[in-house]
Order: C-alpha cells, then structure tokens, then sequence
C-alpha cells in the first residue's frame, strides 16, 4: 500500500497542535526506554513494538514534545527485594520459573534480556509515580501494568508488580492517604490484590472477565463480567461502581491500569469493547480522577493487549489527554517504517548541544540493537554459569551495592563484555557517565597448573572515581584514582564463585609489588623462588610506608647488590588453593615447597641506591 503524504489541511493541524502544546504547561508526559522494544519476540501474540508505535505516533503528531519524554532506569535489586521474596527472586535465576511465567521455553541470552526489559518496565512506573508526585501530573508509563506478579510468584508474563514496587516508594516518600489502583485489564489483578490484602490503605479496583483466586482484601473491589462482554454492560459496571468509590475513598494517589486486551480486536480476549468504547473508558477513569482533584496523581500503565493493533487503543487515549481533549485517529501512520524510526530516533536524539539533559529526560538515540530483527548468537553466561540478573542479586545480597550507595553511588549498574577476546569482563558503573567503580576481567586456566583447572583473575580495577590523589594520598604505581577499600569482598565473591563452579582455586599476576603485599596474606606464589625473592625484597622495604615502599621499587631505586644494577619487578603467578583437590595437594606439598623457599632466600641480594 502506497504511503499518503500529509495533505496541506493536516500540516496546518499538526502545527496547530503543537503551538496550542507550547501554551499549556506540562500535565502529562510520557515514560519510554527504546529498550521496552528491544524484548525478544516469545509469543506471535505480543506485540514488541507496542511502546514504539506509541510514541512513533505521539511524535508524528507533533503531540509530545522531547521534555516531556522521560527515560526511567531499570528498578533496583534492593527494591526488588524488599517487595518480592528473596526466594522467588532466586527462582528467576533458573529457566524452568521463566518458562513457566511465560508458557514458552526462554533461553539463552533472552533471560537476562527479558528480565532486564521487565526492570526497566517496572522502573518506568517508578519514575511515573515520583514525576507524577512531585508536579500534580499525569504521566503514561508505556509498559507496565504487570499485575499478575505474586509476592512470592510470577505468572501471566508479569514478572515484577511495578505498582506494589511503586507503592513501596511512594510511601517511602512520604505519601499519606489512600492510594487507589484501577484495574480495567481484561484479566483479574490477582496480583496486586494480593500484595495490599492486609493494607486497608491500597484499594485494589479491578473490573475483569473471570476472578483467578479468591483472595479478598480488605480494600478490594472485584468485578467478574464474565465472557464475551458488550460495551455496554462493561461501561454500565463502571460507571456504577468507580464514581462512588472515588468520591468515598478520596485517594492521594491513582494507578490506573488500561490494558486493551478487553478490546473487540484482542488476539487473547473474546469481549467486544469498540475503539469507542475503549475511549469512553479510559476518559471516564482519567476524568472521575481528576474531577475530584485537578491535580491528583495519576498514573497510567498499559497492562495487557494482544496483537499488531492494540497500540493504537493506547495511542488514542493519549492523543486525547495530550492535546487536551481532541482525538487523533492513529490508523493512517505507518509505522513499522525504516523511516519511522529514523524519525523517533532524531527525536529522541536531538539533545541540546553542550547541556546536560534534566535528570530522567532522554539524552540517547537509538543504536542498531534497538531495532528488530538485530540478533546476534553470543555468549550469556559468565564463565558458562552466571546470568547478569544473578551476579547483581548476589552482589546486592552481599551489601556490596548497598555498601556503594552509601558512599553516594546510587545510580549503579552492572554490565557484561563476554566476547573480550582477553577475557569475560563484568563492570560496575555509576550514572548517566558510566564512571567505572569496578572491572574485573577472568578467564579459566588449565595451563598455569598442572591438572588443575583456575579461575584467572587477568585484571582487577576497583576505584573511586570521584576522588582525586593529593600529596598527602599520592597514587600507587597503576592508580588513576584512589581505590574504594573492596578488595577482600570481591575476592570473597571469587571464591564462592570458585566453589560453585568446582575449580580448583584462582590464580593472578600482580602488576606491582604492592599488589603482591596486599595479597600476600591469602595468595602465594607459586615458583618458591618467586616467593623468596618477594620475601627478601619485603624485607629491605617492609619498615616503610606501602606507597614509599612500591614507588622505590618502580623508579628503579632496589638495586641489585652484586651488580648495582636496578630491580625490575617481574609479574609472576600467585595461587589461592580453594577446591578440596588443590588443597589437599598444597598440604601435602607445604613443607617442601617452605624448604624451597628457605633455600633460594638471600637476605642482601638487594640495596637501596
Ligand atoms: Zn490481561
């Protein structure tokens, strides 16, 4: 079908509309992250480009302008935990609980890809609600709505409840009151129902085609229609039943949830709800809402809709709340254009030049791994074992996170680069710069022992990027950046990491001589000969501070006494013994390799000079 260019009259509207926007101040915005579209495609009835369209169409239409696009982080693995079971969140870390939530088998990288999509979902209804919050406003999150998710199970593709987790933060804010959450998917909020069932704060409103359990709350509204629902007894219960809640209930604060899975259309649904009807729907919510308050918090998720068309119920439901009362029909835009995306992604991508975009606004473009169809085999696993969402939930476990964000790092986020040719490298950032607070690179190693099989540290960076050296503090040989004191915690995840995965101990080179003396304590080395010299240096430099000591031994100031030429420290392997094999081995192997040591000990091989 030939592609119909804007005839002049719809040029002239589109700018209408965008001159009546610049009039009125912001009221509404809209949460997106490229990656709610970069999901992998499980089921041929999800629509992966839903958010996409959305906004492609908001775009176009000259209905949203950039400021009023808000990008949300991933929700945080402390969250998570204190919302969900510390259980279920182990569950997710094995393949059979996904599939499970799912209904189709989910492999591989799409794991950590799903989840990671989920958590940025569920942190787009966090960001949702504090923007919406602070400013009296009304903000679409185009995601979320996940309210199947259990504390203590996924089912129904949702994975994380984003509104208990948004809950959760609000009352953390401080936020007294009612909250009132307003459930029009197709399906029975059985989740979130669940979550406030002793919080007679949270009224869970949920008009639904079956009940899936019988749970009642204590401030619960449940209404079952049954199948093959017309519009009008849908729009009849609704008017019937949310009017006086609201007026009863007086909430400080409103989600709403709009699934379009209730639509004639729905791959998955069988009632008959009209784009009309649809409308006259999501108008009546967000109208009871803000006619009992003009600025009452109200947040809207997309919930459930199955099948290529139910972005556009959305889309005309936001048409309508961002132009302030006119609907734009979304059926003439195409979409799933090469150009459409070239076009959302200027959009997206025009920051303004030399300023930091405001916190939470967009100030990214699109890359190739946005666009569909863009998949590529590559390695998953850390060290064949580890998905990324099951090294942040132990790290965040081990209070490491915790730890960092006391210190002020509260935008971290852990990445991984499993196809570095020099080794399987994961990173700890801190915000939008990606400032680098920790990267660690390994490698197993059948090589450096003889029938063992070591987890290779090949390098280690842990800093504090924030702080710079002064001549009280000067850096050590190899530091840009003082470090952040975390050293005995990661060997320690090293070393569960090493028993989990059966191998026999870790193995590293340490580049400088005081990464030998910091270590020295649990690692040795593993030539005898290595470790007498490293002794016999120790003990000409031992009495000074640590920086004096390794700067004397870098500027080429240790000397050899025979020769009086300077020492050169020479990286040589240092072993941790940790599996039952190589330890049992080094026991057996102690007194020899001590008598070793004693022997290639000379105390006054070195001189300061
Ligand atoms: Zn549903």
């Amino acid at each position: 079908m030939a592609k119909r260019s804007p005839s002049p009259w719809q040029s002239v509207r589109r700018q209408w509309r965008r001159l009546r926007r610049i009039g009125r101040s912001g009221a509404a915005r809209v949460v997106y992250h490229p990656r709610y579209s970069s999901a992998p495609t499980l089921l041929p009835t999800i629509d992966t480009q839903r958010a996409r369209n959305i906004l492609g169409f908001l775009v176009a239409e000259k209905l949203i302008r950039r400021g009023e696009v808000l990008r949300p982080r991933r929700v945080r693995m402390d969250r998570l935990r204190r919302v969900h079971t510390e259980s279920y969140l182990d569950s997710l870390t094995r393949r059979e609980a996904l599939t499970a939530i799912y209904g189709v088998a989910i492999t591989g990288a799409r794991r950590d890809e799903l989840i990671t999509v989920h958590r940025s979902m569920a942190g787009g209804t966090l960001l949702a609600a504090r923007e919406a919050l602070e400013n009296g406003d009304i903000v679409l999150n185009l995601g979320g709505g996940f309210h199947h998710a259990h504390p203590d199970r996924g089912a129904g593709f949702c994975l994380f409840n984003d509104v208990a987790l948004a809950v959760d933060l609000l009352r953390e804010r401080g936020l007294k009151g009612n909250i009132l959450v307003v459930d029009l998917d197709l399906h029975d909020g059985d989740g979130t129902r669940a979550f406030f069932a002793d919080d007679p704060s949270v009224h869970t409103f949920s008009i639904h085609n079956h009940d899936l359990d019988d749970t009642r709350a204590q401030g619960s509204t449940s209404i079952a229609l049954g199948d093959h629902v017309d519009e009008d007894t849908f729009l009849a219960a609704l008017e019937e039943s949310l009017p006086p809640l609201l007026e009863e209930l007086r909430p400080s604060f409103v989600f709403y949830i709009a699934g379009c899975d209730s639509a004639h259309d729905d791959r998955l649904g069988n009632w008959r709800l009209s784009a009309a009807a649809m409308l006259a729907r999501d108008r009546r919510v967000i109208e009871g809402v803000r006619g009992l308050d003009p600025r009452l918090p109200l947040v809207i998720l997309l919930g459930g809709g199955y099948g290529p068309g139910t972005w556009r119920y959305t889309a005309r439901m936001a048409s309508w709340l961002l132009s302030g009362g006119e609907t734009v029909e979304p059926a003439g835009v195409s979409v799933a254009t090469l150009a459409h995306y070239r076009r959302l992604t200027r959009f997206l991508g025009q920051g303004r030049k030399g300023r930091k975009p405001k916190s939470g606004a967009l100030d990214w473009s699109l890359s190739e791994d946005d666009l569909p169809g863009h998949v590529q085999p590559r390695p998953h696993l850390l060290l064949g074992r580890y998905s990324l969402y099951q090294i942040e939930l132990a790290v965040d476990r081990f209070g490491l996170l915790n730890a960092l964000r006391q210190r002020g790092f509260t935008r971290l986020r852990l990445d991984f680069d499993l196809t570095n040719p020099t080794g399987q490298t994961v990173r700890l950032l801190e915000g939008d710069d990606q400032e680098v607070l920790v990267e660690l690179r390994l490698n197993t190693d059948v090589h450096t022992l003889a029938e063992a099989t070591l987890l290779r540290i090949e390098w280690l960076l842990i800093q504090n990027p924030r702080v710079s050296f002064d001549s009280r503090h000067p850096p050590l040989p190899g530091q840009q950046h003082p470090g952040l004191g975390l050293l005995r915690d990661i060997v320690s995840l090293l070393v569960l990491a090493c028993q989990d995965l059966q191998l026999d101990g870790i193995v590293f080179t340490p580049a400088h001589y005081h990464i030998a003396v910091q270590t020295e304590r649990i690692f040795h080395f593993l030539d005898p000969e290595a470790e007498a010299l490293f002794l016999d240096l120790q003990e000409l430099l031992g009495g000074r501070p640590l920086p004096e000591a390794t700067r004397l031994v870098e500027e080429g100031r240790v000397r050899w006494a025979e020769s009086g030429e300077p020492f050169q420290w020479d990286p040589q392997p240092m072993v941790l013994p940790i599996g039952l094999r190589l330890r049992g081995r080094w026991r057996r192997e102690k007194k020899d390799y001590e008598n070793a040591v004693r022997a290639a000990r000379r105390p006054g091989r070195f001189v300061l000079g």
